[in-house]
């Protein structure tokens, strides 16, 4: 590959940015995790994460990236062959649907279209039917990644109450937690699951689960075989700062310093007004590109990214190999059913405007120059607002 000189611009959805001083963290020199120092940070790390995850139950910290989350989840609290109801807002619901199946347990998927999230009255109505409270556990993806689609968390907690069903309520934040307010405790989760690589800021490596008592009492029966994923002797082991076998401990010194950059910012409040502000700003670019937003419903548009549609007949993989290759610029690509239809454009984490401005600016000049293409019918009929495509210097950067 030709050298690209100047920054990388990291605009994806995930992994995201890592401040210059979370890298320094992890750059320590790697400590004895049986000893004094690391039992004091560990300490301090876990505490930490129960403000993050607003939450006075224990947050568990596994060496793996997401996808071990989701596993430690449903192997902790499930029996072989039971019931969970999941909800298919796209690509990284069906990914854990197909885990639940793998695992042995039968999750029932009420179907979506990829452009709303998951519908509280849908939740309710089947649940309401389930009067031998049969299903064990409800799962929801908050923010469906490859959709750019916030579920209602809270709305799907209420759902549940109005069912009266004692279904777990398991809740996928890998891409929402400290970026999209969230709350453990307020909301009635029962088992939280995150990464570290999104809005933690963090690199891949690390994975959390926070866990209510409720699913504590679950994890007592529950009969799924795990080992590696055990909550148990993590818990114990966790009370005086150790763990049960060796943790990532570089990622744990990044850890420290990035939730304490998140408490710098003024709170986790001004964190996820920042996000909000971003995305709105990239949704006002899109509209004025005159292209379309994934999200279907403006109740749901994601803080955390937006997922953009290529305009009928252009390729988003050929446009986001152009973005890179001119603007060293990484943007999303469509995933599974979304495939050189959808890119998506990320805006969590460690982020600015004029980190923002970047990633819309080099569309917006090489949209000037899908306009000028001969065959352009855009999926709206109609033609593009000129706003934004006036002659500048900009698109002489094109011109290469
Ligand atoms: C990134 C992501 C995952 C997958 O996590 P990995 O770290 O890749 O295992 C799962 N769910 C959501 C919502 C995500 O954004």
């Amino acid at each position: 590959m030709k050298h690209q000189s100047g920054r990388h611009f990291l605009q994806i959805p995930g992994p995201t940015n890592v401040p210059d001083r979370v890298l320094r963290a992890i750059d320590n020199a790697t400590v004895d995790h049986r000893g004094p120092e690391f039992q004091q940070m560990s300490k301090e790390v876990l505490a930490g994460l129960k403000h993050v995850f607003k939450t006075g139950s224990p947050v568990v910290i596994f060496p793996a990236s997401g996808t071990g989350a989701w596993e430690a989840a449903l192997a902790n609290t499930l029996s072989p062959g039971d019931k969970v109801l999941m909800i298919e807002t796209g690509h990284f619901a069906t990914l854990w649907h197909t885990m639940a199946k793998k695992l042995g347990l039968q999750p029932e998927f009420i179907k979506g279209d990829w452009r709303h999230g998951a519908d509280p009255a849908t939740i309710e109505a089947r649940l309401a039917q389930d009067t031998k409270h049969e299903i064990k556990a409800v799962c929801v993806v908050h923010n469906e990644t490859s959709t750019g689609v916030t579920s209602r968390v809270n709305e799907v907690r209420k759902a549940i109450d109005r069912a009266k069903h004692p279904a777990l309520y398991m809740v996928d934040t890998i891409s929402s937690l400290a970026s999209i307010d969230y709350r453990h405790d307020e909301w009635g989760v029962d088992v939280t699951v995150a990464g570290s690589q999104k809005g933690l800021m963090l690199p891949p490596g690390l994975s959390f689960n926070a866990v209510s008592d409720k699913a504590l009492a679950a994890s007592k029966s529950a009969k799924l075989p795990r080992s590696y994923w055990n909550w148990e002797e993590m818990i114990a082991s966790n009370q005086d700062g150790w763990f049960p076998y060796t943790p990532a401990t570089n990622l744990l010194y990044g850890l420290r310093v990035a939730l304490k950059m998140l408490l710098e910012e003024q709170g986790l409040e001004n964190v996820f007004k920042r996000h909000d502000r971003h995305a709105e700003a990239t949704r006002r670019a899109v509209r004025a590109w005159g292209l379309e937003i994934l999200c279907a419903n403006p109740a749901e548009y994601s803080s955390s990214l937006t997922a953009v549609l290529m305009p009928e007949g252009h390729s988003e993989i050929a446009f986001r190999q152009v973005v890179l290759e001119h603007f060293n610029l990484s943007l999303g690509s469509g995933l599974t059913k979304l495939r050189d239809k959808v890119f998506r454009i990320g805006h969590l984490g460690d982020f600015n405007e004029p980190m923002l401005l970047t990633g819309l600016k080099s569309p917006v000049s090489r949209h000037c120059s899908i306009q000028r293409l001969p065959r352009s019918p855009l999926r709206h009929g109609g033609s593009l607002p000129r706003s934004g495509c006036r002659r500048t210097g900009e698109e002489a950067l094109w011109a290469r």
